[in-house]
């Protein structure tokens, strides 16, 4: 793959019209404008069935038909956030070029148009666009951590990775029990939501029957650990099932023989992670007689360990991020950040202008979800550009 440096790109695309290097396919902006906005309604409505199938899914709830046509609402509105997102790359490229610029730019070719264009997480309701941001500065760690790695500094490894997750998540369920005992607690979209701490005291006790008054939760802990494990090993599957079978649905039994045994490693991710913490708070509870906060630190960081099962760059980082949003969220209600500053918009504007820049100009650094993603929500037009983009970046160099 190609890696576009200041110096190259504009040596090779500087004096570009926007139809060869932004809109290939046609000639005239109207045209490209109309065509990319086709596109991107069919990816973007594709792409958040997708999300909100997920979501549902992880819920682990049924579905009442109020909810359903609340999603419905939500769903809708997502969708006018990417397709918007991703129509407005060739628009106001066009426009730019048209009005202020000469020339195309390293900076103002990707990373200005796609840092405006954040602007249409307004479409999300706001604690949707929370989630949205935690997703994005993960990515934004993940295309940093790849770019060190390219330059030599760090190797990535599943051991280290697991290490990071581990730390990660004792620190992460720490700050989830605090925040529980909060008013309004902080949006976030993780694989379960510890209890709250429980005010109730007993005896120590031995044996493995039955529960501790201090436990928090009602049944007995073999049931309440089983249950979470089994449920969350269900989740696992039921997504790794999907990714595989959708894909190839036009033909079912050629689907059903591509389930493997390695297709079982996100269920033991997912189930192992939340089995190993309940047995650990559960164990703590029931040795002191009572619950306390502290006890998700040693859990959430044995419980960690689940994820050498199934390691991956993106999911390594997501509990540090999720870290650093209850403590955002704490700094607002303690005044410490402005109530008036929107820092999750901002926030969400310069992320996703950094990652779109990466995926157009270091594609090889760049987090594969965005790859994927640009090229659901624009119909694979992304690609056309980008391919087109790569072609004249070699004609350049040879
Ligand atoms: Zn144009
Ligand atoms: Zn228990």
């Amino acid at each position: 793959m190609v890696e576009a440096s200041k110096l190259w790109f504009e040596k090779a695309c500087g004096s570009s019209e926007c139809r060869t290097l932004i809109h290939p396919w046609t000639d005239t902006c109207l045209d490209a404008t109309k065509s990319m906005l086709w596109s991107c309604i069919k990816g973007s409505y594709k792409f958040y069935a997708m999300v909100y199938v997920i979501q549902i899914l992880m819920r682990g709830k049924k579905l009442k038909k109020k909810d359903v046509i609340e999603h419905l609402k939500m769903y809708i509105k997502s969708g006018i956030f990417g397709l918007t997102v991703g129509s407005s790359f060739v628009t106001l490229n066009c426009i730019f070029r048209a009005l202020f610029f000469s020339r195309f730019n390293y900076y103002t070719t990707v990373l200005l148009p796609c840092t405006i264009s954040g602007l249409a997480v307004y479409f999300e309701p706001p604690y949707r666009r929370v989630l949205v941001v935690n997703l994005f500065v993960n990515l934004v760690f993940e295309y940093w951590l790849r770019t060190l790695e390219m330059k030599g500094w760090l190797r990535r490894t599943p051991g280290k990775e697991t290490l990071i997750f581990m730390m990660g998540s004792a620190i992460f369920f720490y700050l989830l029990r605090l925040d529980r005992e909060n008013e309004k607690r902080t949006p976030l979209f993780w694989f379960f939501t510890p209890p709250r701490i429980s005010k109730e005291v007993g005896k120590p006790m031995t044996g493995i029957h039955g529960r501790s008054p201090a436990c928090p939760h009602k049944e007995p802990c073999i049931n309440y650990i089983l249950k979470g494990t089994a449920q969350l090993f269900g989740v696992g599957c039921a997504m790794t099932m999907l990714r595989t079978i959708i894909p190839r649905l036009l033909t079912p039994t050629k689907a059903f023989k591509s389930l493997k045994m390695s297709h079982l490693k996100l269920g033991l991710f997912f189930g192992g992670y939340i089995g190993i913490y309940r047995l650990i708070v559960c164990l703590l509870c029931r040795s002191q007689g009572r619950d306390s906060a502290l006890y998700a630190l040693p859990a959430g960081f044995l419980a960690g360990a689940a994820f050498r099962a199934s390691p991956s760059t993106a999911i390594s980082l997501g509990p540090v991020t999720s870290s650093l949003q209850i403590l955002c969220s704490w700094g607002y209600r303690k005044g410490l950040i402005p109530a008036n500053l929107p820092l999750v918009e901002l926030l969400y504007c310069v992320c996703q202008g950094l990652l779109f820049h990466a995926r157009v100009m270091h594609e090889d650094v760049c987090p594969r979800y965005i790859i994927n993603l640009m090229t659901t929500v624009t119909s694979s037009k992304a690609d056309h550009i980008q391919a087109a983009f790569i072609e004249k970046l070699q004609r350049t160099l040879l």
